[in-house]
């Protein structure tokens, strides 16, 4: 798999670990969108396009984010921890969309959309600087960041 394009839209925000959004082209002729880089402890993390996970309301069946403490729909108290915990012990509250699934392929998107993002922030610095047309994806950023 090669990957032929990148896009990336900066993230205004100087005080969030969000620093921007990119979609990237495989072969010409799939893409994948909502891929966040992130700034992590240890430098540009590149998260892949993940959904939050939720469950069911034992009252009504309503439909709530595992961090939700009250029912969306019947307003019931909902137990704590609900989340499974991940190897390391962390709670899992978004599962990836779209990823890849070995070390090699996730370096190679990592690489690419890192280069990609250091040049878009060079580009940001030229005088008339437009930011790619990108519509916005949510800005949660996952807790899991490996
Ligand atoms: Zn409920």
């Amino acid at each position: 798999m090669e990957i032929s394009e990148v896009r990336v839209k900066l993230v205004d925000n100087k005080d969030d670990r969000l620093k921007a959004f990119c979609s990237v082209t495989m072969d010409n002729e799939f893409v994948v969108r909502d891929i966040k880089i992130i700034e992590g402890a240890r430098g540009l993390f590149v998260a892949m396009p993940s959904r939050k996970m939720s469950d069911h309301c034992p009252k009504c069946g309503g439909k709530n984010h595992l961090r939700a403490r009250f029912c969306n729909n019947c307003g019931a108290t909902l137990p704590e921890n609900r989340a499974r915990k991940d190897a390391k012990g962390r709670m899992r509250l978004h599962a990836d969309i779209a990823h890849p699934i070995n070390a090699e392929c996730r370096r190679k998107i990592q690489e690419k959309v890192s280069t990609a993002f250091n040049e878009e922030v060079e580009r940001s610095k030229q005088p008339g600087y437009t930011p790619v047309e990108m519509d916005t994806p949510d800005e949660d950023v996952p807790e899991i960041i490996s």
